[in-house]
Order: C-alpha cells, then structure tokens, then sequence
C-alpha cells in the first residue's frame, strides 16, 4: 500500500519539533494526505494502543501519549509502511541509526517523539481512529 499514519508525539510537539520533524517527512518524499493538531484522552489513547494492553509499558504509554498535543498524519509515498519506518529508526533512540528522525529528537523509549504504523492494516485502522473519509485529501 502507499500509505502509512503518523503521530508526531507529546514530547516532541512540547519541544518545538513539529517544523524540523515535518521538514524531515517532505524531504524523504512523504506526501501529506491528512494532518490533525489534536489532544487525545487517556481513555482514547488505552484504544489506540489496546494491542500493547497486556505490555507492562501500557499505562506509561497511554499517560504519556495523551499528556499533551499530538500531529497526527497520514502520509502518502510508495510502499509507505516500510519507507517511514526506516525514516523514524528503531524504537529506542539508542539504537536508531544516524539521519533517523528518532536518532535526532527522541529522549527515550517511551518519550521517542514519532509513531510510524507497522503494517498496511494497522495504518488503515490507525488512520481511521483519527480521521474521517472526507479528511483525506
Ligand atoms: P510505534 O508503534 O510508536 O511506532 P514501535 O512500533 O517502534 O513504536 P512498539 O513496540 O509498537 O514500538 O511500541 C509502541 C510504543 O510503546 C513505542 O513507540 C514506545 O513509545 C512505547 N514502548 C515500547 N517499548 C517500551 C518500553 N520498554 N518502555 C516504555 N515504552 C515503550
């Protein structure tokens, strides 16, 4: 599929990220089809995340993730998915390779400033959860 969901997240939204991340995303080819400044609940976020519920990071997670505004997007390119993956790098920022937006912004494992979908179906969903049809453009 071409397409892949995003959020940039509350610690790098509370940083000042939201420009350089969005530059990053445009520079690697990603074409903006949805984009949302937007907070969510805690209770939406136990939802978002409900396939993490038996994690024990899950309600640090669902604190951190509704603490304070997110972006979230949907983002257009070939074979999207994979592509935005590699452009985030790993989930801990230790281990994210050198020009990875995670590499650059994010503080830890869980305050690790992105959220790239990590399958075709869950970028649909994800997508879904913050965006209505006629939002994509
Ligand atoms: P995302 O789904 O946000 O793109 P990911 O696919 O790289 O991240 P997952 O394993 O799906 O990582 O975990 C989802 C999110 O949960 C991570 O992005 C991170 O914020 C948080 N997380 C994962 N592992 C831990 C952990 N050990 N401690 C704290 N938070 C964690």
């Amino acid at each position: 599929s071409d397409r892949t969901f995003t959020m940039i997240k509350p610690d790098a939204v509370a940083a000042g990220h939201i420009g350089a991340i969005l530059a990053k995303i445009n520079e690697a080819g990603f074409r903006i089809a949805a984009m949302k400044y937007t907070q969510i609940s805690k209770e939406q976020a136990k939802k978002f995340y409900e396939v993490h519920k038996d994690r024990p990071f899950y309600d640090e997670l669902t604190d951190f993730m509704s603490s304070g505004p997110i972006v979230a997007a949907i983002l257009e390119k070939e074979d999207a998915v994979a592509a935005f993956r590699k452009l985030i790098g790993a989930t801990n920022p230790a281990e994210a390779e050198e020009g990875t937006i995670r590499k650059e912004f994010a503080e830890s494992m869980s305050k690790n400033a992105v959220h790239g979908s990590d399958s075709d179906e869950n970028a649909c969903i994800e997508g879904a959860f913050y965006f209505s049809q006629t939002e994509v453009i």
